[in-house]
């Protein structure tokens, strides 16, 4: 820990940042402190001092985070990179005051119990008014976020807006086939099979490709319209509640009925044929190709696509409400999480927690809140009409406004803080809108299965059965769809071998856990 003068912390500061200088209600400590942090996601590998956001979050509250980051070149790999940096920063037992990193949750909870983190339930009712106000508004997030002995260890990102991925189809398609927006399953097969026969790309040849997806489990959200389940949150193939038991889409009967349309469809050619190996490029090579006629992708980035229209005669694809399933549900399975595993923690070293909280509660303040959203006043956004409004350069410029906010410290998903859709919506295209205008109008979007924490037993159990399990779902869901094997005729094997696999212990304890967690 080091303390040194508030002066000496603003020369340090770029010339870029004018920070305003202490308003009194925001501020924590009467001598500036310096507390330690850790920072890891792939975006900002270490924490940077000179970000006009720290900047100005040191003016305001006294108190400076300074980097002292292991690992940061531990970031190759989405999945293991992170917790690797994580584990090299425990091992060292060089612990910082705080540790804030993407795929927090689980570490923090593993060792949170196990004395590395400090519990924050009592701490954040006693001197953070801001983020209890927060927990009492939304208890299903506090108990998302609670680890197995019932405390918070880390506090989230907390992302906002509720539309994520919809329906994207071709309009000028539909007008060239004479078709009207599928309202229903049988209606979309038809639309389907017609952009795969009737040429409506105009070319003569028929190398339309009815229905392509970037992320190959896009294609599982079909089985919505068997009314089966692909995923219970924003993670594929996860678990899902229903009527009040934790369980899988991959063992229900909808989703049977669903893989074997799918299948259907796919060797019909409606489905596109490299769906798994096309890659995270077929929607941009599909689209400017004027090759694909539908997807399920997210609302702002595929909205984009539209700027096709200056070179595709016509080029319209939009939104289109999730058509009726056989029963006649309107399911958009996809939604933004209200919760991420991302977020900071205080470490059991920290000599300061009561300071640190209220540090991290200053995040949660209206004018915390504003910083970490939209960056510096006067620099990112001016005040209109009492609300933040980003300047014309931000908006206009070559850089994508979120990658110009991670530049300054704002948007950092590392840092506990609760997002602003606003934020999004200034710099969201008009298609996109006009879109989510048009998911909002209907009550499409379902509840999350927000996670559970395992004792150390459940963790065993789920560690020992799962992953081959679900390798098994996916083996089997991939090869029928491909048309190798029936799902109908193997089913009852294929539930037999799950059994024998362990699948009902890993939803003893997936119960025990949400159980404990959520009633
Ligand atoms: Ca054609």
């Amino acid at each position: 820990m080091r303390k040194f003068t508030l002066t000496t912390a603003l020369m340090m500061g770029t010339a870029m940042s004018t920070p305003v200088l202490a308003e009194g209600h925001l501020q924590i400590v009467e001598e500036p402190l310096e507390l330690t942090i850790q920072m890891n996601h792939a975006r900002y590998p270490v924490y940077d001092e000179s970000w006009p956001v720290e900047q100005q979050a040191s003016a305001w509250t006294g108190i400076s985070l300074v980097d002292q980051t292991v690992g940061a070149n531990m970031r190759t790999d989405e999945n293991s990179g992170k917790t690797e940096a994580l584990n090299l920063m425990l091992a060292g037992g060089n612990l910082p005051d705080i540790v804030g990193s993407s795929r927090l949750k689980d570490f923090v909870n593993q060792y949170g119990p196990e004395g590395a983190f400090v519990p924050l339930n009592d701490l954040i009712a006693e001197h953070a008014p801001n983020m209890q106000a927060y927990f009492d508004s939304r208890p299903e997030i506090a108990s998302a976020i609670s680890a197995a002995d019932g405390n918070m260890y880390y506090i989230p990102y907390l992302p906002d807006g509720k539309y994520g991925r919809a329906y994207f189809i071709r309009y000028d398609w539909l007008d060239a086939v004479g078709m009207d927006v599928p309202n229903d399953v049988e209606e979309l097969e038809a639309v389907l099979r017609a952009f795969k026969t009737q040429d409506p790309n105009g070319n003569g040849e028929a190398d339309e490709i009815p229905f392509f997806a970037r992320q190959w489990p896009e294609l599982l959200r079909l089985v919505t319209l068997w009314d089966g389940r692909s995923s219970g949150s924003d993670t594929y193939h996860d678990f899902h509640v229903a009527d009040g038991v934790v369980t899988h889409g991959y063992i229900g009967e909808g989703y049977r009925e669903g893989i074997a349309n799918i299948a259907r469809w796919y060797e019909e050619g409606l489905i596109d044929a490299e769906v798994f190996t096309r890659g995270s490029s077929a929607r941009e090579y599909l689209l400017s190709e004027d090759l694909g006629g539908m997807t399920h992708d997210w609302f702002a980035s595929t909205s984009g696509y539209n700027r096709l229209s200056d070179s595709i005669d016509g080029f319209s694809f939009r939104a289109m409400v999730p058509p009726a399933s056989i029963s006649g549900a309107r399911i958009e399975e996809h939604r933004r999480t209200p919760i991420k595993p991302d977020g900071w923690a205080i470490s059991y070293t920290n000599e300061y927690p009561v300071e640190t909280i209220k540090y991290f509660d200053f995040w949660f303040t209206e004018e915390g809140r504003r910083l970490a959203n939209f960056g510096v006043e006067g620099e990112q956004y001016t005040m209109v009409d009492g609300a933040p409004k980003f300047t014309d350069e931000v908006l206009n410029s070559d850089s994508p406004v979120n990658a110009q906010l991670w530049a300054v410290g704002s948007q950092l998903q590392s840092r506990g803080y609760f997002q602003d859709y606003e934020y999004e919506k200034q710099w969201s295209n008009e298609v996109a809108l006009e879109g989510i205008a048009l998911y909002d109008e209907g009550d499409y979007l379902i509840d999350q299965f927000l996670g559970v924490a395992f004792t150390a037993d459940e963790q065993a159990v789920y560690d020992r059965n799962w992953p081959s399990v679900r390798d098994y779902m996916l083996e089997r869901q991939q090869q029928w769809i491909l048309g190798n094997g029936d799902v109908n005729a193997d089913w009852d094997d294929y539930m037999a071998t799950l059994n024998d696999m362990g699948l009902q212990e890993v939803l003893e304890v997936m119960n025990s856990a949400y159980e404990r967690q959520y009633n």
